[in-house]
């Protein structure tokens, strides 16, 4: 059969599609798409690439659309759903990455690295400014305990810390398993050092830690968020900062990406990265071959282990 690749994708998964079906990758533009796609069994696609109602209308050979990474937003989904075509993806590609990414603000924050690194470059030896914190017996909240959120509390456990989880969904089992503690969000706000948020953005997480919830942390608190913009109010954020209502934040996503003319960008209680959560090699390379094996299986007639319309299966 005929795969269509279209966005650039981890090599190894390119070749695990090859060793059994004639594999194409091309970058194409959205009009080359249309005109091309009827030719495809099957089409994989990073975020590039938007796969329209209109490329799935045309594309009468689709068995299968692979979305190599976790968001589906440039996949028309319910037309899909409509045509029988499953949308396999691969949701834990990225998950070691951005807990990494997340551990690595928090210890960045506790030993003030990004302005260290600011100050020596201008010419500084600003010792004393730049004490620091220990994460070491320091309380971590997190708010959302799934996939990334485990993973960031079991590396902040090896560091000595004391995790506690609001996570209305998580069971007492799975957090026992882990020694993380189940509190309220009240709880959670008041009693952390260190906050990291790791929920999807949904209706009942949008602006969930505004003015308010600031109010209740410690003036000494961080927060981060490697989850997605909208979580965190970001005007609140703002003035939270600029009123040192906290200590400080680090942030890997926000409102509108790239987040231009925010006024957080002029604070220096703050760091930021450019929605970097996913990118690395090994993330890049799950994430590919997780896809491949979910388009492969569904050619094979085989059940998906990953899809997000499973109706259609
Ligand atoms: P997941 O589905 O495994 O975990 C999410 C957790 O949030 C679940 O345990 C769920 O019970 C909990 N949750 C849902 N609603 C909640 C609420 N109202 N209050 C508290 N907890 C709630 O997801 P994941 O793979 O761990 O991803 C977590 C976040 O990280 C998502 O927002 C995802 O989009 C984001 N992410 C970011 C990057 C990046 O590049 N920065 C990369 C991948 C994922």
């Amino acid at each position: 059969m005929k795969i269509l690749v279209a966005d650039k994708m981890a090599d190894e998964a390119i070749q695990m599609m090859k060793k059994k079906h004639d594999v194409v990758y091309s970058e194409l533009d959205p009009d080359q798409l249309l005109n091309e796609i009827q030719k495809y069994d099957a089409i994989v696609v990073r975020s590039r690439t938007k796969v329209t109602k209109e490329v799935i209308k045309k594309g009468e050979n689709l068995k299968v659309v692979g979305r190599a990474g976790v968001g589906v937003d440039n996949i028309d989904v319910p037309e899909a759903t409509k045509r029988k075509i499953p949308v396999v993806n691969a949701p834990g590609g990225a998950t070691i990455s951005v807990a990494e990414l997340t551990f690595a603000h928090m210890l960045s924050l506790a030993r003030n690295l990004s302005k260290s690194d600011s100050s020596m470059k201008n010419g500084l030896w600003e010792k004393k400014k730049l004490k620091g914190t220990e994460v070491y017996g320091k309380i971590l909240g997190l708010i959302g305990s799934g996939r990334i959120g485990t993973e960031v509390g079991k590396r902040a456990i090896a560091f000595g810390m004391k995790v506690i989880v609001y996570d209305p969904y998580l069971s007492k089992e799975a957090a026992e398993k882990y020694s993380f503690e189940i509190v309220d969000l009240d709880f959670l706000l008041k009693n952390s050092d260190f906050i990291s948020i790791h929920t999807p953005l949904t209706s009942e997480t949008k602006n969930m830690i505004s003015t308010n919830e600031f109010e209740k942390m410690k003036n000494t608190a961080f927060i981060v968020n490697c989850a997605r913009g909208g979580i965190i109010d970001e005007k609140a954020l703002y003035n939270a900062l600029k009123e040192n209502k906290i200590k400080g934040a680090a942030l890997d996503v926000y409102e509108n990406e790239p987040p231009k003319n925010s006024p957080l960008l002029t604070l220096g209680n703050i760091v930021f990265t450019p929605h970097i959560g996913a990118s690395t090699n090994e993330a890049q390379i799950r994430a590919g071959t997780i896809t491949a094996e979910q388009v492969l299986k569904v050619l094979k007639n085989e059940k998906p282990d990953f899809c997000v319309n499973k109706e259609v299966l």
